[in-house]
């Protein structure tokens, strides 16, 4: 068992209940060095047009990067590094005024671009014209730590008609051939809400491939290390990303996630992880595959899915939950992308149309 400690309404401080501790060493450990990553972050701009308590990054209104210094930084990515995607993050990206001509640049030189977005500004043309460039998927980041003008005051649960909405834009406007992920930042505060999210991604697995928790850890302003940047000693008591004030503040920990996880999938078993830096002993990164197929959940009732699946591949779309990690590239067994026109539906036997068809078991989304 977990210590019993306070649970005080939402906030749990430690939670009672069984735990299966992780395993570490029984999972894969992921490669990844500065010269050989899978995933590239690349931040055009530090410019956002909201504010989220969890962010690292300064809001700096004058924070849009001159197109040619990011493309020079990615020519030395090119030299120096093997890497599979690259993520466009900030900042809010949707918002930098170079953003096609970038999508185009990383697809032009053999990279996968993703976007990594607060979805504000998110609408299916926006979407048609990033696929149109090369844009492979979408990760966007709601939680209500963050200061949406529309949505003051929202639950985690009350997020997810928000997080729906925004799946479907990017179902649409991709046409159901670009990957659709979500992250959100756990706080202590927002623990509870584990379970609720996890169902809410595994409801609808058919278009939300990944879910994301980003465990809210704070940079200490006393520890037991000196802090240096180019070789000079820095004071990191000025970070955004910075807890300390907060008198009972508790850094969340992988395991206790993972057991709210397992409260909605009891089975529920990381397959690989990154360690960490200053603890090596710890998960930095935890990554599972779930697989399954939409049929009969509460959210989506869709067609079965196996039909879809590549030859070789697993039966069904995934969905991938990981904590504490930044976005991944479509799972190589997860059903993805989406068919093609020429599929059928399983219920009509129209060819796949984005529009909903008279059926009771639709070829999209069920919008009700
Ligand atoms: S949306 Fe992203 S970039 Fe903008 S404030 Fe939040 S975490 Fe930072």
């Amino acid at each position: 068992m977990i210590p019993a400690d306070t649970v005080d309404g939402a906030v749990l401080r430690r939670i009672s209940m069984p735990t299966r501790p992780l395993a570490l060493n029984t999972y894969y450990r992921l490669p990844w060095n500065l010269a050989d990553n899978a995933i590239t972050w690349l931040e055009p701009t530090t410019k956002c047009n909201i504010y989220c308590d969890g962010c690292y990054r300064a809001n700096d209104p004058d924070g849009h990067k001159p197109l040619d210094q990011v493309i020079s930084d990615l020519e030395n990515i090119k030299k120096f590094r093997k890497t599979d995607g690259i993520s466009i993050a900030g900042g809010e990206p949707l918002i930098y005024p170079h953003l096609m001509e970038l999508v185009r640049y990383v697809t032009s030189q053999g990279w996968k671009s993703i976007i990594i977005t607060n979805g504000e500004v998110l609408t299916k043309e926006l979407v048609e014209e990033l696929v149109e460039a090369g844009c492979r998927g979408f990760t966007v980041h709601v939680d209500s730590h963050q200061k949406r003008p529309d949505w003051r005051g929202a639950s985690e649960e009350d997020l997810c008609e928000l997080r729906l909405k925004i799946a479907r834009v990017i179902y649409e406007g991709g046409r159901g051939k670009v990957f659709c992920a979500f992250n959100a930042t756990i706080y202590r505060d927002t623990l509870s809400q584990v379970p609720v999210l996890t169902r809410w991604a595994q409801d609808n697995m058919d278009i939300v491939n990944t879910f994301v928790y980003i465990l809210y850890r704070s940079e200490k302003k006393t520890g037991d290390f000196d802090k240096y940047v180019g070789g000079k000693k820095v004071d990191t008591s000025d970070l955004v990303y910075q807890l300390d004030r907060m008198e009972d503040h508790e850094d969340v920990v992988t395991q206790e996630v993972v057991d709210l996880i397992r409260t909605v999938c009891p089975s529920y078993e990381p397959s690989a992880y990154l360690n960490g830096t200053a603890d090596p002993g710890t998960s930095k990164w935890l990554l599972a595959l779930r697989t399954g197929n939409a049929r009969g959940s509460s959210a989506t009732r869709i067609r079965n899915s196996s039909r879809w699946c590549r030859p070789g591949t697993t039966s069904g779309r995934a969905t991938i939950s990981r904590t504490r990690v930044r976005p991944f590239s479509a799972g190589p067994s997860s059903c993805f992308p989406w068919p093609s026109s020429t599929a059928a539906c399983d219920a009509c036997s129209a060819s796949y149309s984005p529009t909903p068809c008279a059926s009771s078991v639709r070829c999209t989304p069920n919008p009700s």
